[in-house]
């Protein structure tokens, strides 16, 4: 316990000892944390020494600048508003409505799904009736979610008892 009330580590004249660079990274990581986070980090360690789990769940930083320099396809709006005029606004996979759901907020949602993706296809001619899909969030997430694989419609609808 230092003198002004903090706690941690002090040398034998009452100063903070300097820190190696590997602690100094410790440090900068946790400073932020307040007591009580740091208490639940480390009864947490404790509570699962016994047990397969090994990754503790903390506070972490996020939320600082990264730049990204990345390719995206050309898309066409049109190509857009004509897949929700063809397909309407019920997911194609699982039926939800977000206007049904969330009342007006959710009018006009719902998201557009390529069934060969652009990345897989380069320039092509698209169209709206046969190469796009509509699909909710959830299940537009899902058919994305392995990575470089992406679920057929038929497939997410097996998945899901709907077909
Ligand atoms: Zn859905
Ligand atoms: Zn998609």
């Amino acid at each position: 316990m230092f003198k002004n009330g903090q706690i941690g580590k002090i040398d034998g004249k009452d100063k903070e000892p300097s820190l190696s660079a590997r602690l100094r990274r410790v440090h900068d990581e946790w400073k932020s944390l307040s007591d009580q986070e740091l208490e639940e980090f480390v009864l947490g360690i404790q509570a699962i020494a016994s047990s397969d789990e090994i990754i503790p769940v903390m506070a972490r930083t996020e939320g600082g600048k990264k730049v990204y320099v990345s390719v995206r396809r050309e898309r066409d709006p049109r190509l857009r508003a004509d897949a929700i005029r063809v397909h309407g606004r019920d997911c194609m996979a699982c039926g939800f409505n977000f206007e049904k759901f969330y009342g007006d907020i959710g009018k006009d949602f719902i998201e557009v799904h390529h069934v060969v993706p652009l990345s897989k296809s380069g320039r092509t001619k698209t169209s709206p009736k046969t190469d796009l899909i509509v699909l909710c969030a959830n299940c537009h997430r899902i058919v994305h979610k392995q990575r470089d694989i992406c679920l057929s419609l038929n497939e997410l609808k097996s998945h899901i008892g709907r077909q």
